[in-house]
């Protein structure tokens, strides 16, 4: 197994950027999470800069934007703001920026939608998202600490951009002489954009590969009956078709290379997940039964959504796969039964070991 390559051992101070490829500038900004940092890019064109995901709503990020206008950008001015998705370390700043500058906001068109409408989602619990969790069986104390909740996106996020321009799969972008070739991934949200440059030998991943943790693909309440894992396997898979030297440039962690291997690394993850859970429910099984199952530290009650959200992505599939059922109890609990007659031939590969925790990006 070939492991991957970090070029750059350091990532830039905060307030400055640090140059990865010819016109390609990397620079972080802070997150008040466990994950404590989101990486974002400049592109130089020939006229301006566009900005690559933008930070987390608030003025800290907003102090650490000013130090980069006033010290990195060349005399140029900003052209354009767009940003991969609409998780709010993505989507945060875009307003501000925008209407800052006043230039174009780049996003797809699901991914702008469901920004609009997640940061516009009222207080409280809706029927279904009680119905959801209670059917997987989630502890009251949880339900009512959801119901109560404060971590909604428009508390995260600055006022989000009006209008928007949009990408779209296997569109290209020409920026700084270049073609930059958009591609889609879903699963982790609905429409996730990355940019490829093959001239350059870049990606730019967002989210979608990131080295060391993988990203969050849930059922949310808001679509109970969902399938994110096929369509988050389904889109991954072209990534690992692009050039052993392309130089992946994260949204999260360190710029790497080896590409293939971390494509590969991911859904080999999430196949022996799965074959961990149709393992486990030779019997049937309670979600909350299963959650050790995938993840094994203790969850704290903020990852409880996220673990809940995740186990039930990988089931989702297996349903879909017909490998296992589900079958709601007259106690009102969903259990889930493995169907498939050669479970005992399969195996978890070697090393396999689960999570510690679900990841928050
Ligand atoms: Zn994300």
């Amino acid at each position: 197994m070939v492991s991957l390559q970090y070029p750059f051992e350091q990532s830039p101070p905060p307030g400055t950027t640090m140059e990865v490829s010819p016109g390609v500038r990397w620079l972080r900004m802070p997150l008040p999470l466990a994950l404590d940092h989101i990486n974002l890019y400049l592109l130089r064109d020939d006229d301006g800069w566009w900005i690559v995901d933008t930070g987390i709503g608030g003025g800290k990020t907003q102090e650490l934007w000013e130090q980069i206008f006033a010290n990195e950008l060349d005399g140029l001015p900003i052209k354009a703001v767009l940003s991969t998705h609409m998780h709010p370390d993505h989507v945060g700043q875009a307003g501000w920026l925008c209407e800052r500058f006043r230039v174009p906001f780049y996003m797809t068109r699901a991914e702008f939608y469901a920004a609009r409408v997640m940061s516009e989602m009222p207080d409280g619990l809706s029927w279904t998202s009680e119905q959801y969790m209670r059917r997987h069986g989630t502890a009251e104390a949880h339900i009512e600490r959801m119901r109560s909740s404060k971590m909604r996106m428009s508390s995260m996020v600055e006022p989000l951009p009006m209008a928007y321009r949009r990408l779209r799969a296997g569109q290209r972008l020409r920026i700084g002489g270049h073609d930059w070739k958009i591609m889609v991934g879903e699963g982790h949200s609905p429409e996730h954009a990355c940019l490829y440059c093959a001239e350059l030998g870049v990606l730019l991943s967002g989210d979608q590969v990131i080295a060391g943790i993988t990203p969050n693909v849930s059922v949310m309440p808001t679509e109970p009956e969902a399938n994110p894992m096929a369509d988050w396997l389904q889109t991954l898979k072209p990534f690992g078709d692009l050039p052993e030297d392309t130089l992946v440039l994260p949204a999260h962690r360190l710029p790497f290379y080896g590409l293939r291997q971390r494509v590969s690394d991911i859904i080999e993850h999430h196949e022996d997940h799965m074959v961990a859970l149709e393992k486990a429910c030779q019997r049937p099984q309670l979600l909350s039964d299963l959650l050790p199952v995938l993840f094994k530290r203790e969850l704290d009650p903020s990852q409880i959504t996220m673990a809940q959200g995740e186990c039930v992505a990988h089931l989702h599939l297996l349903m879909e796969r017909g490998l296992i059922a589900r079958e709601l109890g007259e106690d009102g609990l969903y259990r889930f039964r493995t169907t498939d007659p050669d479970i005992a031939d399969k195996h978890t590969s070697p090393g396999y070991q689960g999570d510690d925790s679900p990841h928050m990006v």
